[in-house]
């Protein structure tokens, strides 16, 4: 390593937090480290989550289009798919990223250390690569080391028969059949996914909705759409049991129709993801952690002076473009900036299957529950010139006003594109915009995006197109 190991701002974890703090950090002209375990940068979201994820089924899209080829007037013959194919793409997609993320350090000239990071009293940086130690000196330590999937008491993950979101997305064959156990963003994600190339798949959820934190309408509407499709869902269920044969996993469950065992090939955990705050020397430096994540406050400081933490190892939401904003509020807070706290009363939150859902803000029921005297506006993508040219006329938009002075408090989209659709709406939330703003705005004609202009309409009497 070249130069003196002191710098201003040392991060542990080269993820989305923690590659982005580094960045923010080198632009304040801040000398800055990054120390990562893995030979590549990136974190999950690159290497094993957001990214690979959306290559696949962004595959799994084509395919079922293709299937409908004939409706878009097309002769095509049958449809196959070279299945190592498909996985190597995704697989491609991440390589590349990762590789982006190394130009950006040495850009931005970010000392990338590889090995694994500890604190130690200073504090310090102790990075341990093999049998290579190193320690690095820093004003301020950011602290992005990220999640790891949970899993159920009693139940192992195997890696082979019982597997996470990691091994899901590389399996060497597609299975004949798939139990996920968890319906949040990965179990509707990987159900999509499978279902659309032939996987036999079954959904199981504790809760009484699939995307459980999402409005209760729209998860309705999505659980219709992937019945549809022909993935089995069962939701309020208790899990009892998960038992790995030779052949088969057993799952054992209780659930609306009493006590089920269901067998698949194979069975995939997606219960929730929990910090990785282990072995990083926490406990000797006394940061607090909570229900398995660091504590921080709004600044993103832990209860250590010169010590943040970011990302999903500073607890929920756990998405990654909550993590880059937080590293550049903690970068700029370290740098003394006057700026204001992030606003999480805007993160978008998105499931890429399709319907892809999105939301941000507040639900009907949680602004109903806050004590709102709401209004809802309703458009459906049946109504939508762009969705029905496109052949994507599934699914709503949904947008929940305070009835009084009209300010728009959450929005709810399923349907095509609803992951895009919703930025225009998170704008509007930080920009704490009226419905009057949201039907004064011209929308282009013919976008999907004018259902939003008309959700806002038909919420106050106004909708012209319905
Ligand atoms: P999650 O917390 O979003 O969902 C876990 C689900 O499992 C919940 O619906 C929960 O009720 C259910 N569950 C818990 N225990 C159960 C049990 N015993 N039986 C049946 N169901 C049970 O977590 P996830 O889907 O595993 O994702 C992990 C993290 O990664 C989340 O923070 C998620 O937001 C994030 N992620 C985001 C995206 C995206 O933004 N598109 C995609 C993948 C993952």
């Amino acid at each position: 390593m070249a130069g003196p190991e002191t710098y201003d701002v040392v991060v542990i974890g080269g993820g989305p937090g923690g590659y982005t703090a580094a960045i923010r950090a080198a632009q304040l002209g801040l000398r800055a480290a990054l120390v990562e375990k893995e030979e590549k940068l990136g974190g999950i979201c690159l290497n094993w989550g957001c990214i690979p994820t959306k290559a696949l089924l962004k595959q799994a899209e084509l395919y079922r289009l293709f299937q409908r080829a004939d409706e878009f007037g097309f002769t095509v013959g049958q449809v196959g798919f070279d299945w190592k194919k498909v996985i190597q793409r995704s697989r491609q997609v991440s390589e590349r990223l990762s590789k982006g993320v190394e130009y950006l350090m040495k850009k931005n000239k970010v000392e990338v250390v590889h090995g694994r990071g500890r604190l130690l009293p200073g504090p310090k940086v102790e990075v341990r690569d093999g049998t290579v130690v190193n320690t690095l000196t820093a004003r301020h330590i950011i602290l992005a080391t990220g999640s790891r999937p949970q899993t159920l008491p009693g139940v192992q993950l195997d890696g082979n028969q019982v597997i996470t979101s990691r091994e899901a997305m590389i399996l060497a064959a597609l299975p004949k059949s798939l139990a996920i156990i968890g319906a949040g963003a990965i179990g509707v994600e990987f159900a999509y996914f499978f279902n659309a190339f032939g996987t036999q798949v079954t959904l199981l959820e504790a809760l009484p909705q699939i995307l459980p934190r999402e409005d209760e309408e729209v998860a309705g509407i999505l659980t219709k759409s992937l019945a549809k499709q022909g993935i089995q869902i069962a939701t309020g269920v208790q899990v009892s049991a998960v038992k790995i044969g030779a052949k088969e996993v057993e799952v054992r469950y209780r659930g609306k129709e009493g006590e089920v065992v269901l067998k698949a090939e194979k069975v995939l955990m997606a219960v929730g993801v929990v910090g990785n705050t282990e072995d990083l020397g926490l406990e000797a430096l006394g940061v607090k952690t909570v229900k398995g994540a660091v504590e921080v406050n709004e600044r993103q400081e832990t209860n250590v002076k010169g010590i943040c933490a970011i990302g999903d190892v500073a607890g929920p939401p756990q998405l990654a473009h909550v993590a880059a904003a937080e590293a550049v509020a903690a970068v700029e807070f370290i740098a003394g900036h006057q700026r204001a706290p992030i606003d999480r009363g805007s993160i978008p939150f998105c499931t890429y299957c399709q319907p892809q859902v999105a939301s941000m803000g507040l639900s009907e029921a949680q602004a109903k529950k806050a004590g709102h005297q709401v209004k809802v506006g309703r458009f459906p993508f049946s109504a939508s010139g762009k969705a029905l040219a496109s052949g994507e006329s599934e699914g709503l938009v949904k947008l929940v006003f305070d009835a009084k002075f009209g300010e728009l408090l959450g929005a709810s989209i399923i349907g095509a594109e609803a992951t895009e659709l919703i930025a225009e709406l998170g704008l509007a939330k930080h920009l704490e915009a009226t419905y009057e703003e949201l039907i004064h705005t011209i929308h282009a004609h013919p976008t999907l995006s004018e259902g939003v202009m008309e959700a806002a309409g038909e919420a106050f009497g106004l909708a012209l197109n319905l």
